[in-house]
């Protein structure tokens, strides 16, 4: 049984079941309509020989036989005296039993190889005991019985091997998927063709939910495997430059023709490069702790308007320094539930990219404030707006400014690494918020962050 295929236990289960269920249910349904059928027979052979009985008459001791009639409704009558000597009828006609009379009890004989029913009755009439016997033939219903048994035995075999046949076609039918399952699952775990999909067919069984189920999955794992290899090649290709350029200047400060203000120099760039390189690796390694749901903000009731306004004086110098006027327009007192480091970074990386993206004497605002709902259902939220008079956005860019490592062209020569943005978006997601852009390409900027307050 272990051996079999799915597909046989169930055929084989179930047409085991429907056999013995039609062989009880055939044997009950034979045994009760002979039951009926014998009962119906008794009766009518109790009622005959009753009215048998009443028309009866003797005249001196003998049968008068010229009113009575000897066979009624398939019941053929016969009066016999208490020695049971037959007196009437005295045509043998061939279905007078043998059998001793016993009174008021039906039963079953045999006369000639022929079933047959027979009842006695005692009774007297005019001074004379006598005895009356009903016989009725029960070879009809024998042959009945007997066709209707041969008709079942031939039926059934035929009628069970259908239903096996027809069963096992449509559990196979079912089962197909099952074989598309484990040949996709086959081929991927045998090579990486992560673009092959279960035939989901056009059903909506469980196997064919199982299919959309495992195409989901599968999507879901090209999706996340795609994701990684980009990320793979993203990282290596940004890591590319920092460190050709380190191991350049390395060289460049170990050979003899290095002096004391260019050694300088190429530590000084050493020193950017790595810290580039560091801020970089952290800042991917909180984006992939994000990712993979293994970081948890540490959450508090913070301070923003203070916590906006510290940041905005630590970041003045290096606006003032790139020759940009600061403004700020914050509500006091604002507080939200928030982590203290991600907001401050998400605040730092806006203000640095509104001051790296700017233009000589252009301005940057900063502006906090809260935002009610349109409607009652949703939370006011705090609002957080970096604006600048800076090169602006190009309008294709401005959607995949927010992808890890992509960087606009027009800013590809200065500092960054293309990480930011992501940073802001991903900060205002773990606070239950969003982030999101507009701009004019050549006149600005404004980013806005909404996180929810309370
Ligand atoms: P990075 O600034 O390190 O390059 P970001 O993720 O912060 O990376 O920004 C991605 C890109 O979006 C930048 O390279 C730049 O092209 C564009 N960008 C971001 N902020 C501004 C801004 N204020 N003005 C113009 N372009 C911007």
């Amino acid at each position: 049984m272990k051996h079999l295929s799915i597909k046989a236990r169930v055929t084989l289960w179930y047409t085991t079941f429907m056999l013995i269920f039609m062989a009880v249910s055939v044997f009950c349904l034979l045994l009760l309509s002979s039951r009926i059928s014998s009962r119906r027979t008794r009766e009518l052979l109790s009622d005959v020989v009753t009215d048998a009985v009443s028309s009866v008459q003797f005249r001196y001791g003998e049968l008068e036989t010229e009113d009575m009639d000897f066979y009624r409704d398939g019941v053929s009558i016969f009066i016999y005296d208490t020695s049971g000597y037959l007196l009437a009828p005295r045509i043998n006609l061939g279905v007078q039993a043998d059998s001793v009379l016993q009174d008021q009890t039906a039963r079953l004989v045999r006369v000639n190889g022929t079933p047959q029913m027979i009842y006695d009755l005692y009774a007297v009439r005019d001074d004379t005991p006598f005895w009356v016997r009903g016989v009725v033939s029960m070879a009809e219903s024998d042959l009945t019985y007997g066709s209707i048994r041969y008709l079942i035995l031939l039926g059934m075999p035929l009628f069970i091997l259908i239903a096996a046949l027809g069963g096992y076609g449509v559990t196979r039918r079912a089962f197909l998927p099952v074989a598309g399952i484990a040949q996709a699952a086959e081929q991927i775990s045998s090579g990486t063709d992560l673009s092959r999909r279960i035939p989901e067919g056009k059903r909506n069984d469980e196997l064919s939910r199982l299919a959309r189920t495992v195409n989901g999955m599968l999507s879901r794992l090209q999706e996340s495997f795609a994701r990684e290899r980009r990320f793979t090649s993203d990282v290596s290709h940004e890591l590319r430059t920092p460190l050709a350029v380190i191991r350049s200047q390395c060289e460049y400060a170990l050979s003899p023709e290095a002096d004391c203000d260019g050694k300088q120099e190429a530590l000084t760039s050493i020193l950017r490069q790595t810290r580039r390189m560091s801020d970089m690796a952290s800042q991917l390694l909180l984006l992939s702790r994000g990712e993979n749901g293994t970081f948890t903000p540490s959450l508090a009731q913070v301070n923003l308007s203070r916590l906006t306004a510290m940041t905005c004086m630590d970041l003045e110098p290096a606006a003032e320094a790139a020759g940009l006027t600061m403004e700020t327009q914050i509500q006091p007192d604002l507080t939200l539930n928030c982590d203290e480091t991600l907001m401050i970074r998400l605040i730092t990386n806006l203000i640095t990219n509104a001051i790296r993206y700017n233009q000589p004497g252009g301005f940057i605002r900063v502006s906090l404030s809260t935002e009610s709902p349109s409607d009652e259902t949703s939370q006011p939220m705090a609002v957080i707006r970096v604006s600048d008079t800076g090169i602006g956005i190009q309008k294709e860019d401005l959607e995949k400014i927010w992808d890890r490592f992509y960087r606009a062209d027009a800013s590809r020569s200065s500092e960054g690494t293309g990480l930011g943005l992501s940073m802001v978006r991903w900060i205002a997601q773990v606070h239950g918020g969003w982030a999101a852009a507009e701009s004019s390409p050549g006149h600005g900027s404004v980013f806005t962050v909404w996180v929810p307050v309370g």
